[in-house]
């Protein structure tokens, strides 16, 4: 418990993205594009700002759509961010992955998704095994829509799903009843998008456990391969949507632990692989093995592409060189792709303690275990180079989170819920800078 009520990053990424740097040069990422390996397989991240209502436990980058104006103005800088993009790279760049989020893509006209899907296929060579895959919020998905993903190749979506319950979806502003999931799911799988994930939530106000094992027990009757079970997290400081939420309803740390842990433990039930921090797969799904799993900005994934691109407002992109970051706000996108300039705004160049220490959080997240030593070796440090995070492991070792041998980690069963916190002895600039970040758990 105590680690619970702790705050520690999600590690999508590391360093996190509080850290990364404002003013980051575009020279430096025009560099870094040109310098990509042609032969090495990329991925893609195309991110759509904009939804057609507020969810008020929304935590992400949006604007609301009220008119589809602005959406297509929006669609015309994307497009030409991907010329300033493919312009850059050498030759035409393979895409093994390719990931669509926002915000909701699926405000998105059928035409529009089409002709944007198109254009990828002309300026990248999209490997024909590729994973396309989108977010979708089941409110906005037309047949119409549904035809299209299947049409242009998309094989995985992912359904924010949250909670069941009537009480806790109009607490919450959005109100999707199951029948509408259920239709979605079976709409989707029928088009040929066949691998369905997910996404639910504990932590929601008035959400009791007993609601969230029904939700639990409803989404499982549909199959999804994947779940992703979040917990809600509460920072009205930095989203002010989330000031609709009555605090007051929301449930304790000690409650919150509890939902979180049954639900688990009825999707195991359920015969579901308990994946990393918060993702439960089917067995036959890659990521209950034996594909390696990494972690990025769109939490788990199976993609080992060393270099993802964002495209789109807000969106980060990783290079094998670091990371960078494009500006969040759409009329200073326009103007940046309009004049020809990548449109990013911070960024983080990695050095050598950086690559080694996102790697053996990667792996603490992913494996809840690391070799330390084989990790240090692997980047020509030193075997006793993490000495004194030995030594801050301790404490977690004697309230049983982690075991600590010679050279290895290994969280605990126990420790999984807080692997946050044991990663978070890894994290060279936390508290550094100050950055605030969601509860463990
Ligand atoms: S649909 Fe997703 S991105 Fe849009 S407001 Fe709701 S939670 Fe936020």
């Amino acid at each position: 418990m105590k680690y619970a009520t702790a705050r520690a990053p999600r590690y999508t990424s590391y360093p996190t993205a509080p850290h990364f740097q404002k003013g980051f040069p575009e020279a430096t990422y025009r560099t870094w594009l040109a310098r990509q390996d042609a032969a090495a397989p990329i991925s893609l991240y195309l991110h759509v700002p904009f939804c057609r209502r507020m969810c008020w436990y929304c935590g992400c980058s949006m604007k609301l759509a009220r008119r589809y104006g602005p959406v297509s103005d929006y669609l015309d800088s994307l497009l030409a961010e991907i010329d300033l993009v493919t312009g850059t790279m050498p030759g035409r760049q393979r895409v093994a992955h390719v990931h669509w989020g926002g915000g909701s893509p699926t405000v998105l006209s059928s035409g529009d998704l089409s002709m944007v899907m198109k254009t990828l296929h002309r300026r990248f060579a999209v490997l024909s095994d590729a994973e396309i895959a989108i977010e979708i919020d089941p409110r906005t998905l037309s047949d119409e829509l549904i035809a299209v993903l299947g049409g242009e190749g998309f094989n995985r979506a992912s359904l924010g799903v949250q909670e069941f319950d009537p009480k806790v979806q109009t607490a919450i502003n959005r109100e999707q009843p199951f029948p509408m999931v259920a239709q979605a799911t079976s709409g989707l799988r029928d088009a040929g998008v066949s691998a369905i994930n997910f996404d639910l939530m504990y932590g929601l106000p008035f959400q009791t456990t007993a609601m969230l094992s029904r939700t639990v027990d409803m989404a499982v009757g549909l199959r999804p391969d994947r779940i992703a079970l979040f917990g809600y997290a509460h920072v009205p400081w930095m989203a002010k949507n989330q000031r609709m939420i009555p605090e007051d309803a929301l449930p304790n740390a000690a409650e919150r632990l509890e939902q979180s842990e049954v639900a688990a433990e009825r999707l195991v039930s359920h015969g579901y692989r308990r994946i990393g921090l918060d993702h439960f797969a089917l067995p036959d799904d890659p990521m209950a093995g034996p594909a390696r799993l990494r972690r990025n900005f769109q939490g788990y994934t199976t993609d080992t592409a060393d270099t993802l691109i964002g495209l789109g407002a807000s969106s980060i992109s990783a290079l094998p060189q670091g990371y960078v970051q494009n500006v969040t706000e759409t009329g200073a996108y326009a103007r940046a792709v309009r004049d020809g300039v990548l449109p990013v705004v911070k960024g983080r160049v990695l050095d050598d303690d950086d690559r080694l220490r996102r790697s053996v959080i990667e792996r603490l997240m992913c494996d809840l275990e690391v070799d330390l030593v084989e990790e240090a070796q692997r980047f020509g440090a030193q075997p006793d180079y993490f000495e004194p995070e030995m030594a801050r492991l301790s404490d977690l070792q004697d309230d049983g989170l982690v075991v600590i041998s010679d050279r290895c980690v290994v969280i605990t069963e126990a420790g999984r819920p807080v692997m946050r916190a044991v990663a978070s002895v890894f994290d060279a600039y936390l508290n550094v800078e100050g950055a605030r970040h969601s509860k463990i758990a």
